[in-house]
């Protein structure tokens, strides 16, 4: 018997590799805007007929190639990126295998044009199915043009199997998209059988990400940013009114280069949770830079896979990062009294007379007396080291040397006229002043000027994240009805409470049936008043069906949301001091002081600067 095993032909041998390299007119795309990258380019154009299969050309204005190089970047494993093993470990640059253009070379018939800055004349160089079919000199611009024609033409089952034009060039935008997004020291230009698609010229990330994503994306985007040891994170995520129900606004870059990454899309979507409606997905345009060392390195040049080392921890931060974020939007710069007629906004009832905004004053308030200071009765641990956090974040406790010379408010002025004397000042900078505005808002001041929160939605929030607690933990307080009432719902209601009993169970209510429609209430959750039951338990359902067609969450986080709404203080509600206080510190234990759980802003600042600035206008 003879041998049977023999060596394949080169041009064989590469068509099959091209295969994995090369799976459609986009992935020679990648790869070619990747190498003008890599080249140094500042501007790049991209030239597209018939979705890639006629042609694709990239232009770049960067290092160009001797004749000698120009040759040589076919060969398979020809790269300038590495020299040695080593080298692997600490790789920036976005190709380094030197398969790429072997690889394309191999299907199509390739125009080479390629000149260093410092020549006076560069090299056109004409290869079909990796034969060269000439090398001449020639004059052209500094930098590279490569021209891939007829892509497949000798591999025609692969041809076939591309598919229709529009599908091929939606490929191919959004290998670019990728590419300049990343890129926005680079200007980028992109044609399609003849048609300029888009032209971006250099600017900043957010900038491109505008050029790329068009105006709208101005109002949409907020900044995250985070430098640990670990990982550098900086970018923009859409704000959670913006999230879309499909996919296509998600970026994620490591070290300059686009990845898909399951695990740390999930860390986004978490931190985005409640914010936004289930299946909605966040967008996100975030650069993470990590030491190459910590990375996989056997990452295909195809593949958009990483694998990091320490996954976990980039995820923890990711997700606090953006969290932060999300938090941090709402405070607003500006001084924004407007209230948006939103739908938690009860409006007072029509007998309601309005107050005078009062100043409570207590005559015999002395501010050198601490013993007297509210402390929450219930306050945890939790809160208490969370309210350090807040005092941080607003620097309330802020010590004489910080605070700016003739900057005091004084809300609390037992005297009707602004307090000038030193003792005054230091009462000021000793205690946060709280006052509440139309029964409204809670204002308190803060070292850096004052601090408005919403009444109703600080105690949503608060409710909602105890309620959120709760169901992790042990079921909400409940007391017992000493004449437990008796309430009828509209048949619907009924049914839907029926079927929620046991769950509101968990927050406090016991309800039992009592035939037709009505129900005996036996407990209710401690920090309710008994008057109003039958309104918050008919707003609750309310609120429950609204959001199972709105916003379709979960029924447990649907119960705490519909819960909180309708059991938070309403404006109208006049607030004590101590209760005013006691909102302020437990809004700041939780985990998003600043938004609501329906997604509404809590607080604003107004900062002395900004207070001076509008007084000098
Ligand atoms: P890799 O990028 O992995 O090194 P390629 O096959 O993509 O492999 O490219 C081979 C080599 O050709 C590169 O290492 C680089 O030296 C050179 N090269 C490719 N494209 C360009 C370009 N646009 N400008 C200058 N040099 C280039
Ligand atoms: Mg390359």
């Amino acid at each position: 018997m003879p041998d049977i095993i023999h060596l394949l032909p080169d041009s064989v041998a590469n068509q099959i590799a091209a295969g994995e390299v090369i799976q459609r007119p986009a992935s020679a795309v990648k790869e070619l805007l990747e190498n003008a990258i890599d080249a140094g380019a500042t501007s790049i154009e991209l030239i597209i007929k018939d979705a890639g299969k006629t042609l694709i050309q990239v232009i770049d204005n960067g290092s160009g190639m001797s004749d000698t190089d120009a040759r040589l970047c076919f060969e398979r494993h020809a790269t300038s990126k590495i020299k040695d093993a080593s080298d692997l470990f600490c790789i920036r640059t976005m190709g380094f295998r030197g398969e790429a253009l072997a690889s394309i070379a191999a299907i199509a018939q390739v125009e080479l044009k390629t000149r260093r800055h410092d020549d006076d004349l560069g090299t056109l160089l004409i290869l079909e199915g990796t034969d060269v079919k000439s090398q001449e000199i020639c004059q052209c611009a500094a930098g590279t043009s490569f021209a891939v024609k007829n892509l497949y033409f000798n591999v025609p089952a692969r041809r076939n199997f591309l598919k229709a034009d529009n599908i091929e060039s939606t490929h191919i935008t959004e290998e670019f998209y990728r590419v300049a997004l990343i890129n926005p020291q680079i200007a980028f230009s992109y044609h399609h059988n003849n048609k300029l698609v888009i032209q971006v010229s250099k600017s900043t990330f957010k900038q491109r990400i505008i050029n790329l994503f068009g105006k709208n994306f101005t109002e949409r985007l907020i900044p995250v940013e985070q430098e640990t040891n670990v990982v550098a994170i900086n970018g923009f995520i859409g704000k959670p009114e913006f999230a879309k129900k499909v996919r296509g606004e998600q970026y994620f870059f490591i070290n300059k280069r686009f990845i898909k990454h399951p695990y740390l899309h999930h860390a986004v979507e978490n931190a985005f949770q409640e914010l936004i409606p289930e299946k909605s997905i966040p967008s996100y345009f975030i650069q993470m830079e990590v030491d190459p060392k910590l990375i996989d390195i056997n990452i295909h040049p195809t593949k958009t896979e990483v694998k990091f080392q320490d996954e976990k921890t980039i995820y923890a931060i990711l997700r606090s990062v953006v969290k932060q974020s999300l938090g941090k939007f709402s405070l607003s710069p500006s001084i924004d009294f407007e209230v948006e007629p939103s739908l938690d906004l009860n409006p007072p009832p029509a007998s309601y007379i309005p107050k005078e905004p009062a100043i409570k004053i207590d005559p015999y308030y002395n501010p050198f007396d601490h013993s007297k200071a509210f402390k929450p009765s219930n306050e945890s641990p939790r809160e208490r080291s969370n309210k350090q956090n807040w005092e941080k974040l607003f620097d309330i406790r802020e010590t004489n040397q910080n605070v700016p010379e003739n900057t005091h408010i004084i809300v609390k002025n037992t005297q009707h006229k602004l307090i000038e004397d030193n003792e005054q000042a230091s009462l000021e900078q000793n205690h946060n002043n709280i006052f509440q505005l139309k029964n409204r808002y809670i204002v308190s001041t803060i070292s850096s000027g004052l601090l408005i929160i919403d009444q109703q939605r600080a105690h949503e929030r608060i409710l909602y994240e105890s309620y959120m607690a709760g169901l992790n933990n042990l079921h909400s307080v409940s007391q017992q009805q000493l004449f437990p009432q008796t309430i009828t719902f509209n048949p619907s209601d009924a049914d839907l409470l029926n079927e929620l009993r046991n769950d509101i169970f968990f927050f406090g209510f016991e309800i039992n049936e009592f035939g037709k429609n009505s129900f005996i209430i036996n407990g209710i959750p401690a920090d309710i008043e008994d008057t109003n039951i039958k309104e918050i338990l008919e707003g609750m359902l309310e609120s429950y069906k609204k959001n199972m067609i709105d916003v379709k969450v979960d029924k447990k986080i649907n119960l705490a949301l519909s819960l909180a709404r309708n059991m938070a203080v309403k404006p109208g509600k006049r607030l004590t001091e101590p209760e005013m206080q006691s909102i302020i510190d437990r809004l700041f234990a939780c985990s998003l002081p600043e938004i609501s759980p329906s997604n509404k802003k809590i607080l604003i600042t107004v900062t002395i600067d900004e207070l001076n600035e509008n007084f000098n206008k």
